[in-house]
């Protein structure tokens, strides 16, 4: 289907990070590397739909404000991560907008919410100048993986009206048998899964990314989903056209793998 009477306005990709730590705010490494770079090779988006992990809710819920407060959702981290802010705008009118495509789904127009470290450890890098709106949608914790592969596929004329779809999480997150010595190996199943998972991606299966239990190794790299979600959200908006892109992959403390993928072109065209 075309819109001839729409302006014209490039597709997006859709893009998934590997967040990690929230010390990667601050911090220089192989992975800010990459983000740093991404925007580049975007268009430039009228505004950013975030799906973060650490949003988990009962229910849907969109944030409405004009001023997300930055949240620093944490504790045990250094005060320079606590004095961090991410002054972005929120955008009402995509809130409102995403609540209807989201039909039938009830979706709470939030108020409280704000930018959790989710959302501005990465968008520190990607659009340091927090310049670009931000909505975050919050990831129902009630739903099927199938469910939210549903939900996810309503966002996809998002993709048409210059609107970046971005997810952060991480594919594999295990922070119970996590290895905090520098140079930690990778778990074996944490490999298996990842890699597993990154086959399925390349030929297009999202019912299989879906169906993410029944991979080798899911027990132990995804004990609790909220972190692998948002990659399925991601992955559920890809069509067939889509060239997928992976932007960088690692393992930190065997157990948290930092796979980024961009799905859908990137040629800057404005
Ligand atoms: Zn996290």
């Amino acid at each position: 289907m075309t819109q001839d009477t729409a302006p014209f306005a490039p597709k997006m990709p859709v893009v998934f990070l590997g967040h990690g730590s929230p010390m990667n705010t601050l911090e220089h490494n192989r992975y800010t590397e990459v983000w740093r770079t991404l925007s580049q090779h975007w268009p430039r988006p009228k505004a950013i739909l975030m799906i973060s992990a650490h949003w988990y809710t009962r229910g849907t819920a969109v944030t409405a404000m004009q001023h997300p407060k930055t949240i620093h959702d944490f504790g045990g981290f250094p005060q320079a991560l606590f004095d961090f802010r991410y002054p972005a705008r929120g955008d009402a009118e995509l809130a409102t907008q995403v609540a209807n495509l989201l039909e039938p789904t009830p979706v709470t127009l939030d108020q409280g919410w704000g930018l959790d470290h989710g959302a501005w450890s990465v968008l520190a890098h990607v659009y340091p100048e927090a310049d670009v709106p931000i909505v975050q949608l919050s990831i129902d914790a009630t739903l099927t993986p199938d469910q939210h592969v549903q939900l996810a596929r309503r966002l996809a004329p998002l993709r048409e009206q210059g609107i970046l779809i971005m997810g952060s999480g991480n594919v594999v997150h295990n922070l119970g048998v996590m290895n905090w010595q520098a140079g930690a190996p990778a778990y074996p199943w944490a490999l298996t899964f990842n890699h597993e998972v990154k086959r399925l991606l390349h030929v297009h299966d999202v019912n299989a990314l879906a169906n993410y239990h029944a991979l080798s190794g899911a027990a132990l790299s995804v004990p609790t989903a909220e972190h692998y979600l948002p990659f399925l959200y991601i992955a559920a908006l890809m069509t067939e056209d889509d060239p997928i892109l992976e932007l960088v992959d690692g393992v930190e403390g065997g157990s948290i793998t930092m796979l980024s993928v961009q799905i859908g072109e990137s040629e800057r065209v404005n």
